[in-house]
């Protein structure tokens, strides 16, 4: 499959470098803004008319957006062209592969979901099984779509708690083996880009939700594992083979206890769904006591309340780390620490306060996630796009090849 990003050495920063970051510019503005009128997207992109212009007519001529005329409700004078992205023509391959189910989505351009495919997966469920059942989506969806619509891309986002197939902590070789077992599935393409959750959810709200038009924020993914998707300068933080954002294994207790990772004291053994249900005398494997602990707790059942603020105490502490390391203006919440947050937000947001340096706080905001269960397909579809974006008029189909 032909990749919008080159290994090459890059060429000059010349006219055509220029024009293809302007496509670009272009296209990944209607496609996160939706609809905007000439006159609109010359004042965003900071770019003349004429140069908009052109570059509207080049990616309406690829396919990618489409021009109609808007009504001139606001002032007399010449309509500006609206440009709108082709949602039904150009999408991505969105999966996710999560502790208890597998789903499989085709995104259009400007984020709509056009088709969903769902199936519970069981706790013994080997990821590379998971695989072979969202191909089988993948192609079922694809049997389905007319025959000028154009596949751009894949991504997979992957529960941090499956990397490994025998579910032991994540390897940097888990998603190399994920990434072999799907280009074993479309020899041909499409290439599907792995990642994790919460990566995928950080890059989500930053698009399309509580994140939007924020470019230094954390956003902090916990269930059974406490993980984070950290974006800086508008960019994501995904370290060295994509096993950034591990912050449920900073230290913050060495006398706590031991870690799944072999280390004691991890921040995600005092702030994941375990710990919650340990302090709260609770059995530490029943995740749907979670939600009655926070129940029990908002009642005034002494034990659970008590547990919940011990964990609002440690995610304020780790909190604190985190903004003085990154800076961010924005932490969201999610998972289920959306609801553990929410609980004991009093306690956490004046941990934090006592915690971190003045200057960094002053202007946090701690937040709870927006998007909801999409967040996941929304997001793995931006890191599909990413290609297109990057050099939009080199898009071409994909070809699938055929199922066996
Ligand atoms: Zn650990």
């Amino acid at each position: 499959m032909r990749s919008g990003i080159s290994d090459e050495h890059p060429p000059p920063y010349g006219q055509e470098e220029i024009r293809r970051h302007n496509l670009g510019a272009l296209l990944r503005y209607v496609h996160v803004h939706g609809p905007t009128s000439r006159a609109d997207l010359t004042t965003q992109l900071s770019l003349n008319r004429s140069t908009i212009g052109a570059l509207a007519a080049d990616l309406v001529a690829t396919g990618l957006v489409t021009e109609t005329v808007s009504s001139p409700i606001r002032r007399a004078g010449r309509p500006s062209l609206m440009v709108s992205p082709c949602s039904e023509r150009i999408y991505a391959h969105a999966l996710s592969i999560e502790t208890s189910r597998i789903r499989a989505a085709r995104v259009g351009l400007g984020g709509h979901l056009l088709d969903l495919r769902e199936a519970h997966r069981p706790d013994w469920m080997p990821v590379l099984d998971a695989v072979r059942q969202l191909a089988g989506f993948v192609r079922d969806m694809a049997g389905s779509v007319d025959a000028d619509t154009i596949l751009v891309g894949g991504a997979v986002a992957v529960d941090d708690a499956l990397r490994d197939t025998a579910g032991r902590p994540r390897t940097e070789d888990a998603d190399e083996a994920l990434a072999a077992a799907f280009a074993a599935e479309f020899p041909t393409g499409p290439r599907f880009v792995i990642n994790d959750m919460a990566h995928v959810v950080g890059v989500a709200e930053h698009v399309r939700g509580i994140a939007v038009q924020v470019d230094d924020l954390i956003y902090l993914h916990g269930d059974v594992r406490v993980s984070a998707g950290i974006i800086t300068a508008g960019r994501l933080v995904s370290g060295h083979r994509g096993l950034g954002g591990q912050v449920g294994h900073m230290v913050v207790n060495p006398h706590g206890r031991p870690c799944h990772c072999g280390s004691r004291g991890c921040w995600e053994t005092e702030i994941g769904e375990r710990a919650l249900l340990l302090n709260a005398g609770r059995d530490p494997d029943d995740r749907a006591a979670v939600a009655e602990v926070l129940r029990a707790a908002d009642q005034g059942e002494e034990q659970a309340y008590a547990a919940v603020q011990q964990i609002a105490e440690w995610l304020g502490f780790g909190v604190a780390n985190l903004v003085n390391l990154i800076n961010p203006d924005l932490v969201v919440f999610g998972g289920s620490l959306r609801e553990i947050y929410a609980a004991g937000a009093k306690t956490a947001r004046s941990r934090l306060d006592s915690m971190a340096l003045p200057a960094s706080i002053e202007h946090v905001q701690l937040e709870l996630s927006s998007l909801g269960p999409d967040a996941v397909l929304l997001g793995a579809a931006e890191l599909a796009f990413g290609p297109l974006f990057a050099d939009p008029l080199r898009t071409g189909p994909v070809p699938y090849e055929a199922a066996p």
